[in-house]
């Protein structure tokens, strides 16, 4: 797995850190100016940087003060000094702690707002679910995952086109990216069953005393290709972590035992 980290803050006890946020013309090696700028007077630890589609672009970043006489104020003089840069903020480090205290939040590749929420945090609230309605609980959060995937087939259908089957591969790869598990998709070569693993799936990523599996997961699957494929789904959970497994399986049938895919 390779984690991207998410610079929503950045803790470093004993260290003086700045973030910095500048309002940049987006033409052709200004970020190269600003990052050379920088570099005079910051280490840069992390950095983002996004066109806002007006000739205008964003920079943001995390980085170490060189020199104890940095300020903010004498920092962000230096950064509105660049050329093509037009305006600049800068705030330090308290006690080892900076925060982004620009951004509000993050956006998916389509423009949707997301939130961050640790996958254990997830897992456990999964787990409370279950310690309390027991396999109701399971299916409980199956029925949520369905329905939350049915409401966004429509995206889907337009993401991925009028051939789904020619491209699991792009879906699993997007639920990897978001962080849900690395994912894999394969079907059978007759298309009966379509079958996806996920390593380090985020909704056992906690343990289960209640023995739970991946419902939510499951549920989501179902509701995914299910609209895809244009017919209803069988969805199991083959192999769990929660089972003693290396890594998560689930296998997709059409229920009426059909194959998933047919011949408009
Ligand atoms: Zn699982």
């Amino acid at each position: 797995m390779h984690r991207q980290p998410i610079f929503a803050f950045h803790y470093a006890p004993g260290e003086e850190t700045v973030f910095v946020v500048a309002s940049i013309s987006d033409e052709p090696g200004t970020l190269a100016l600003l990052l050379k700028t920088l570099s005079n007077q910051v280490n840069l630890i992390a950095t983002s940087s996004y066109t806002l589609g007006n000739d205008m672009a964003v920079f943001s970043g995390y980085g170490r003060v060189l020199s104890k006489k940095t300020t903010a104020a004498s920092l962000r003089e230096h950064i509105e000094k660049t050329s093509k840069v037009s305006t600049c903020q800068v705030w330090m480090s308290e006690k080892g702690l900076i925060v982004d205290r620009y951004h509000t939040g993050y956006e998916g590749g389509i423009g949707e707002p997301y939130v961050i929420f640790p996958a254990k945090g997830i897992s456990e609230t999964f787990e409370g679910m279950v310690r309390v309605f027991g396999t109701g609980g399971s299916t409980l959060l199956y029925r949520r995952g369905l329905d939350y995937a049915k409401t966004r087939s429509g995206l889907y259908k337009k993401i991925i086109g009028p051939h789904p089957e020619t491209r699991v591969q792009e879906l699993a790869a997007i639920v990897s990216a978001l962080g849900y598990g690395g994912s894999t998709a394969t079907f059978d070569p007759e298309y009966s069953a379509l079958t996806l693993t996920a390593k380090e799936c985020f909704e056992c990523s906690s343990g289960s005393e209640e023995k739970r599996t991946c419902s939510f997961l499951r549920g989501m699957a179902a509701g995914i290709f299910g609209p895809l494929f244009g017919v209803e789904i069988v969805s199991e959970e083959a192999k769990c972590r929660n089972l003693g497994d290396a890594y998560c399986e689930f296998v997709l049938k059409a229920k009426d035992g059909l194959p998933l895919v047919r011949k408009s």
